[in-house]
């Protein structure tokens, strides 16, 4: 397998995944302005504890300097979706020592606005471990952007 494209529509999202030997480029077009902070979303963090503690521990690069606790309480949906996709492949990887790594990206003077770009690395896992990873992710990020419609019903 030389590449794949994974492509979707969530509700919340429009995702295009070009899955290579050991790289994916995601472009993640989020539809509505309202999900393109998790700081819309107050459950963030309480749906991650329960679901994915172990994200808490990843390095986050950020202009801040914030661990990615503080970060993720206000950050780009797209940049948790990377930290996310990234905690599912380390799940599942073999070698517990290869780092992955991740970037997210965006330029809206170029690109539509909420148009997103996620690089990952996975050096030595296979792409199909990606496909499963990103299954997971998408599952988990939806339950965080139902949370508030949830909330506000009540
Ligand atoms: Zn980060």
């Amino acid at each position: 397998m030389d590449s794949l494209n994974v492509q979707l529509t969530q509700n919340f999202f429009r995702l295009s995944v070009d899955i290579n030997q050991d790289s994916a480029k995601c472009i993640m077009e989020i539809l509505n302005s309202r999900f393109y902070s998790t700081k819309n979303f107050p459950q963030t963090l309480d749906i991650l504890k329960q679901s994915l503690p172990q994200i808490f521990y990843h390095q986050c690069f950020n202009d801040k300097k914030l661990s990615f606790l503080e970060e993720a309480k206000n950050t780009e949906v797209a940049h948790l979706f990377e930290h996310i996709i990234l905690e599912y492949l380390s799940q599942s990887q073999r070698d517990k020592n290869e780092h992955l790594f991740g970037e997210t990206n965006w330029n809206w003077y170029q690109d539509q606005p909420g148009v997103f770009k996620i690089s990952l690395n996975f050096p030595k896992e296979k792409p199909t471990v990606l496909v499963v990873a990103l299954e997971h992710s998408i599952n988990l990020l939806e339950k965080i952007l139902n949370s508030v419609t949830k909330q506000a019903a009540i």
